[in-house]
């Protein structure tokens, strides 16, 4: 069985090569936009300690949004359910960076992986914990039991620089008493957060937790609750994947996680995590070669869910 994951990942990455040409990198973030697009790497990871990989996957990427799956396990392990008084748990069907909706909706987010239900998040922690920025990299550090995890403090300012649409949704929160915080501290980390660098081997380890009812199979740590594991990968499959969720729900079948880097990594309860990066965007903002090499990761049989 462990064999057939080597010969479906060799496969993907002869059968990939024609779609790497496809989709656009994040320009919207200039620290993002010369990155080459033609880049791939898919990296395997089984709860019981197999592992494989292909690709550029020992090449850094921005992990973006996919940090937002760390703070909310943070969020979780800190405030348990107190965090959903902030932020809602349905899809939004909106841009993941959309303002209408958070107006007619009273500044409550309609979940924690869009942009605004994010910022409430990081928020939360960064009322309670001290020098947040370090912790929550240091928690990523943990979960991939590697203290070589970095943040790319350029890919940092940049979006600090290019980020008024996100500083009007701090705002919007914030005259809607959702954010507690001063605005700019409270950016800075999440800016900090999504620049935190991976590659597609280590992003593969950083989600094993979710496949292994809550516990870090690289260190016996148990990081969050069988509850909290099952509510974060119901999140993932009805919001992880921007507005194109159930797109990717009905081709790859998985909760998942995508970023605007490029990267999309999802788990099969139980089995494995595995981990996607492609620079190349689809009109959502999920990597184009990344949902289709997931696709076909489990259209070749590599236990789906379903
Ligand atoms: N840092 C990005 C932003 O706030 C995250 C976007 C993403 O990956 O979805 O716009």
């Amino acid at each position: 069985m462990k064999q057939n994951y080597k010969l479906i990942l060799d496969r993907i990455l002869e059968e990939i090569q024609p779609f790497l040409e496809k989709g656009e990198v994040a320009n919207y973030i200039p620290a993002l936009a010369n990155v080459d697009k033609k880049q791939f790497a898919m990296s395997v990871h089984t709860v019981d300690g197999f592992s494989y990989s292909v690709g550029d996957y020992e090449k850094p990427f921005s992990i973006q949004s996919i940090s937002k799956v760390f703070t909310l396990t943070l969020a979780m392990k800190k405030f348990g359910d107190e965090i959903w008084k902030r932020v809602k748990r349905e899809p939004s069907g909106t841009a993941f960076n959309s303002l209408v909706q958070l107006e007619y909706e009273n500044g409550i987010p309609r979940n924690p992986f869009i942009n605004a239900g994010a910022i409430v998040i990081t928020d939360s922690i960064f009322s309670n914990v001290k020098d947040t920025t370090n912790n929550i990299v240091q928690f990523v550090r943990n979960l991939v039991n590697n203290q070589n995890i970095q943040i790319n403090f350029e890919t940092s300012k940049s979006e600090q620089e290019y980020g008024h649409r996100n500083m009007a949704l701090a705002s919007l929160m914030k005259s809607f008493n959702n954010l507690n915080n001063n605005i700019n501290q409270v950016l800075e980390v999440y800016f900090n957060q999504c620049s935190i660098e991976m590659n597609c081997k280590n992003l593969s380890k950083s989600f094993l937790y979710l496949a292994n009812k809550g516990v870090n199979p690289l260190t016996n740590e148990q990081v969050i609750t069988i509850r909290q594991t099952k509510r974060i990968n119901a999140l993932m499959l009805t919001c992880g994947l921007y507005d194109s969720v159930g797109d990717f729900a009905y081709r790859v079948g998985l909760p998942g996680k995508s970023g605007v880097g490029g990267g999309i990594v999802a788990v099969i309860p139980g089995t494995l995590s595995v981990a996607v990066w492609s620079p190349g965007l689809n009109k959502s903002g999920n990597s184009f070669a990344g949902t289709k090499a997931l696709e076909l990761f489990t259209t070749y049989g590599c236990n789906s869910i379903f």
